[in-house]
């Protein structure tokens, strides 16, 4: 069965998309821990990211830098966190957070409440400052 991030990609389940190469997806999480928290998939569908071979996981995170390139300059902060927790989505994945203090990062506090519309406009801001 496809996973949900499969499903995002292939359009069925929607998602604020921020970036998409022939590879790779990124798209806004729907509980973000901070302002612009997007995740980053590889379109192949691979559960554990060390189970990637080293070719496109080296091309998963140069497509990372560049989304990253595209949060920092849409979001104010201090720079862009990067972590691989994937106990929840079977299906390799990478969190970039915005971030301007270490806390910023803690998946244990309680998530931002976001209405869609912002999640919309953040979304677009960084899809402007994509390249
Ligand atoms: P992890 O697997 O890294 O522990 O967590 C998966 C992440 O995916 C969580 O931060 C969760 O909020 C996010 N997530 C789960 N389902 C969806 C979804 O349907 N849409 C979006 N945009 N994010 C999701």
């Amino acid at each position: 069965m496809a996973t949900i991030f499969s499903k995002i990609i292939a359009g069925e389940i929607p998602c604020h998309k921020v970036a998409e190469d022939d590879e790779f997806f990124a798209f806004l999480d729907i509980n973000p821990v901070a302002v612009g928290h997007t995740l980053v998939v590889p379109k192949q569908e691979t559960d554990y990211i060390f189970d990637l071979d080293d070719p496109l996981l080296g091309r998963m995170i140069c497509f990372a830098k560049r989304v990253a390139a595209a949060q920092k300059a849409a979001i104010i902060c201090k720079r862009i966190g990067l972590t691989v927790i994937g106990l929840e989505v079977p299906h390799a994945h990478i969190h970039l957070i915005p971030m301007t203090r270490e806390s910023d990062m803690f998946f244990g506090r309680k998530k931002l409440e976001i209405t869609p519309e912002s999640l919309a406009e953040i979304a677009g801001k960084i899809r402007k400052e994509y390249k």
